[in-house]
């Protein structure tokens, strides 16, 4: 089975959606050979930063470049470039990695041997720059103060502020690219085409549930939907798609809405008791209730809403007359300050409790007409009529403060104590990502070595997914684990190389009861550490 993030990953300039600013000018660099010894991509995570770096250097050593920069995509030096096979010509550096002096010495020794033939160019790609060390960059810097011929250099990160903190300097020796966010709606359009080109049935509305879970980037676009697809068969609905992530059903926001109009909070507490049974995150369901205030807002407004499922739409139309733009505007307010708080408690339940009791109990904005009219009745009594504009409506305070709880006691890093607190790292790294949570929840943790823990994806389609996102893996394990927990992901059980000319895998019953029983394992850690010490065999 190829993963389709792997099958779909752009192979010319003219592929990367969203980023034309960009590949318009470095294709033309490239047909110009006015190519610049180093690039900064700066831009969130999965909106085409590395793919752009790796297409940079299939077209600077393409056999059969075309006129106007674009690589061929197919001769030997690109299929190599862009399948990552070993190349001489091409570097890829991950920083978080690679961030000691030692390594920046030996960075700066191969950059010297120059390119392998006298026409090939060698291209660096430093993944997570800003991760590098102060001291690696003085030694890049001089490498870019003198830079042997046909030698690029590109850095890509995810804050390119945190660069110019540490290395102002280099930031002048480097062309600088500031990469898109990609829309939801534009994610929709690709999977759409991805979807007919693989003959799939995939809903419209689970379309818009994956782009909006992908958060902006393409690749966790066609990740998810390979996920999804890997679960089981038939057409893809929506249903399904929450299922697979974790999604909360819409109905669930139809009832939020109604309480917090109805000033029914009472109704709030059996609310989230409902979603706790129904086994929804509710770092999920705070991250979906945002979004709908989101749409409500910009409905009340006049515009509208992105990445929205029809069902949301018309939750959203049936309340949008009863809450005012400035009604939701102080119920976001409301939310923002609880959600600092939410990232940081164990006690998520109670917080979110808390958040929802806020807003049934917000006083709502006055219309000015009722106000006259009240003002005026009370004339009628007092005679002399001031000619006061109207209090502002007053909010109600909390009805108890937020808690605080302690931060829980971190465990040293250990095996069998990674593996107890696995199922509150899934749950703190889903409300990070909803995608990151269920590829956690589907991987297991096989062995904790020193500050490295070592994990194996669910099955080989997520290994990408995981690799990508070993930072915040480490920052959801940070707040469980002491000594600043670093990530390595291992290769898949049954790890075969997927070939392009496989056909998506049929999930076979065999293949079924191990999902199942890894899925059990990763979410029972002391099922999971028993069966390892005890070196048991699971049965159905
Ligand atoms: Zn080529």
């Amino acid at each position: 089975m190829i993963a389709l993030a792997r099958k779909y990953r752009p192979k010319r300039f003219a592929d990367l959606i969203v980023q034309d600013h960009v590949a318009t000018a470095l294709r033309g660099a490239v047909a110009q050979g006015r190519v610049a010894h180093g690039y900064l991509f700066a831009g969130p995570r999965g909106v085409g930063k590395t793919t752009a770096a790796r297409i940079l250097a299939m077209a600077l050593n393409c056999e059969q470049r075309s006129a106007g920069g674009e690589p061929c995509g197919v001769c030997d030096s690109c299929s190599r470039i862009w399948t990552g096979a070993a190349n001489l010509d091409v570097v890829e550096l991950d920083a978080a990695s690679n961030r000691g002096v030692d390594d920046a010495r030996d960075l700066r020794e191969r950059a010297m041997y120059a390119a392998s033939t006298d026409t090939s160019s060698k291209v660096y790609i430093v993944d997570e720059a800003h991760m590098l060390t102060r001291e690696a960059w003085n030694a890049l810097l001089k490498i870019l103060e003198e830079p042997p011929p046909r030698v690029v250099f590109v850095f890509a990160t995810t804050e390119p502020q945190k660069i110019a903190n540490t290395a102002a300097p280099i930031l002048s020796r480097l062309q600088r690219f500031d990469f898109r966010r990609i829309g939801p709606h534009a994610i929709v359009t690709r999977l759409k085409q991805v979807v007919e080109l693989e003959q799939l049935r995939v809903d419209d509305d689970a379309l818009h549930l994956i782009a909006r879970s992908a958060n902006g980037g393409m690749r966790d676009a066609l990740s998810l939907l390979d996920q999804v697809l890997s679960f089981g068969e038939g057409p893809v609905t929506a249903a399904r798609v929450r299922e697979i992530l974790g999604l909360v059903p819409d109905e669930v926001y139809r009832e939020m809405l109604r309480a917090i109009v109805e000033h029914d909070a009472g109704a709030m507490f059996p609310l989230v008791e409902r979603l706790l049974e129904a086994g929804a995150d509710l770092g999920e369901f705070v991250n979906g209730a945002a979004e709908t205030l989101r749409a409500l807002l910009l409905v009340g407004v006049g515009g509208q809403p992105e990445g929205v499922t029809e069902g949301l739409l018309a939750v959203i139309r049936q309340y949008a007359p009863q809450l005012p733009p400035a009604d939701i505007v102080r119920l976001l307010t409301i939310l923002s300050e609880s959600e600092e708080r939410l990232s940081r408690s164990a006690n998520t339940r109670l917080l979110v409790e808390v958040l929802l009791l806020r807003w049934a109990m917000l006083d709502r904005t006055v219309e000015l007409s009722e106000v006259l009219e009240a003002l005026g009745k009370e004339e009628g009594g007092k005679g002399k009529g001031n000619a006061a504009a109207p209090s502002p409506p007053v909010q109600s305070p909390p009805p108890y403060p937020p808690p605080y709880p302690p931060p829980g006691q971190k465990l040293e890093p250990t095996l069998a104590n990674v593996r107890s607190v696995w199922s509150a790292v899934v749950a703190d790294a889903r409300t990070r990502s909803p995608m990151l949570g269920s590829l956690l929840a589907e991987a297991e943790v096989i062995a904790v070595d020193g500050r490295m823990i070592s994990l194996r994806p669910g099955n080989a389609g997520h290994t990408e997914g995981l690799d990508r996102q070993r930072e915040t893996i480490a920052q959801s394990l940070g707040r469980y684990v002491a000594e600043a927990p670093r990530v390595k992901i291992a290769a898949p059980e049954t790890g075969t190389a997927p070939t392009p000319s496989e056909r998506p895998e049929r999930m076979t019953e065999e293949r079924a009861t191990a999902e199942r029983l890894k899925t059990l394992r990763a979410k029972d850690p002391t099922l999971s550490a028993a069966v390892d010490a005890l070196d048991l065999e699971l049965l159905e």
